[in-house]
C-alpha cells in the first residue's frame, strides 16, 4: 500500500487540500469555498482531492494543517504556521523565487526567501482588511459586481483616481461618493486595485525587494490586482499554476518529510514547530525542512485552480 501525505490549508475564505504520493507528485488537490473558516469547506475539498487521487483517507499516513483555522482540525497530526507553509509551497512551485507575495482573504504576507529557499524575513498585514482579498470582496459588493469580474472591469479604466481610506468600511463610503459624483465603475475599481497594490508595496519594502517575485493566494487570480502590483513594483510577477494551493502544498511537503522520519524524530518536530512565525527572523527550519526541490512541483490539469491569463507569467511552460 502506498503512503500518501496530505496538506490542508484551512483559510479564512477557502479550504485547500493537496495530496502527495510517496514520490512527492501531486496525486490530488481541491479548493472549496463554503463560508468563512468552514468545516464543511474542508470536508468537501478533502473528499474531492481524495477522489482525484483515487484513494481513501485510510491511505493517507500523515496530515499537516496550516492557515487561519489550522488548530481546529482534529484530523491533522501536526499544525504549521502559514508563513512557513506558504514559503515552502511557493518555493516548490518556483524554486528560483526570492520574494513571495501571498494575498488571501483575511491577510496579505510578503516573504523574503534566502538562497537556500528558506524564509529570511517576512511582513504581514492581518490586522484589518486593507490590502487583502476581503477588501476586494467588500468593494465588489459595494459596486454590485461579481468578484470574478471586478479585475477585468478595472482594467478597462483609462484614468485613475485616488482612494485614500485604508479601512474597508471607509473605502466603501469613498467608493459610493465617487460613483455619486459620476466617476465610472472601471475608474473606481482601478483605484481600489491601486490601493491594494500600494499597500502591498509597503510590505515588500519591509522585507526588501528582490527578483524573481512570485505571487500566490486567491487574489493572484484577479487580473487587475496583478496588473497594478506589477506596475507599482516595476517587476513581472510569476504566478504558478496552483498559486492558491501554495500553503496546502507546503503543508503536504512537511507531511511527506514527516513520513520519512522515524517515530522519535517525528515526536520532536511535532512539539516545536508551530510557532516558527513568532521567532525573530532569520529563522532556521525544522530538521526535516529541505526547502529546495530539485525540480518544481507541477499541478496537473486535474487541479481545481486554473490561473487566468494576464501579462504576468502565469503557469509554467
Ligand atoms: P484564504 O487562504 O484566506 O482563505 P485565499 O488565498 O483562498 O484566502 O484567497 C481568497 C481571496 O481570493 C478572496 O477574498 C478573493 O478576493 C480572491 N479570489 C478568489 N477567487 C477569485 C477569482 N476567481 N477571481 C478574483 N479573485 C478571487
Amino acid at each position: 500500500m502506498q503512503r500518501y501525505a496530505m496538506g490542508i490549508d484551512f483559510g479564512s475564505t477557502t479550504a485547500k487540500v493537496v495530496i502527495l504520493d510517496a514520490e512527492g507528485e501531486v496525486a490530488g488537490s481541491a479548493i472549496s469555498q463554503k463560508g468563512a473558516v468552514s468545516d464543511e469547506g474542508v470536508r468537501v475539498a478533502q473528499a474531492e482531492a481524495l477522489q482525484q487521487a483515487g484513494i481513501t483517507q485510510a491511505d493517507v499516513a500523515r496530515v499537516v494543517s496550516t492557515g487561519y483555522g489550522r488548530r481546529m482540525l482534529d484530523i491533522a497530526d501536526r499544525t504549521i504556521t502559514e508563513i512557513t507553509c506558504h514559503a515552502r509551497g511557493a518555493v516548490a512551485l518556483v524554486p528560483e523565487a526570492r520574494v513571495v507575495i501571498d494575498i488571501g482573504g483575511q491577510d496579505s504576507k510578503v516573504i523574503a526567501i534566502d538562497a537556500n529557499g528558506l524564509v529570511a524575513r517576512f511582513a504581514m498585514n492581518d490586522r484589518c482588511a486593507a490590502g487583502t482579498g476581503k477588501f476586494l470582496e467588500v468593494l465588489a459588493r459595494a459596486v454590485n459586481i461579481e468578484l470574478e469580474q471586478m479585475g477585468g472591469i478595472a482594467l478597462a479604466a483609462t484614468e485613475t483616481v485616488n482612494i485614500t481610506s485604508m479601512c474597508a468600511t471607509f473605502a466603501e463610503t469613498e467608493v459610493i461618493s465617487l460613483l455619486a459624483e459620476g466617476v465610472t465603475k472601471p475608474v473606481v475599481l482601478a483605484a481600489v486595485h491601486q490601493s491594494i497594490a500600494n499597500r502591498t508595496v509597503g510590505l515588500v519594502a519591509r522585507v526588501g525587494k528582490r527578483d524573481p517575485v512570485v505571487m500566490t493566494g486567491g487574489v493572484a487570480q484577479n487580473v487587475a490586482a496583478v496588473h497594478y502590483l506589477q506596475k507599482a513594483l516595476d517587476t513581472q510577477l510569476i504566478i504558478p499554476d496552483g498559486a492558491q494551493l501554495a500553503g496546502a502544498l507546503g503543508a503536504a511537503l512537511f507531511a511527506l518529510d514527516d513520513l520519512q522520519l522515524d517515530d522519535a524524530e517525528r515526536r520532536k518536530v511535532q512539539q516545536g514547530d508551530d510557532d516558527l512565525d513568532d521567532l525573530a527572523a532569520p529563522q532556521s527550519c525544522a530538521p526535516a525542512c529541505a526547502a529546495k526541490q530539485a525540480k518544481p512541483i507541477v499541478f496537473k490539469p486535474h487541479a481545481t485552480t486554473t490561473a487566468q491569463p494576464t501579462e504576468a507569467t502565469h503557469g509554467r511552460a
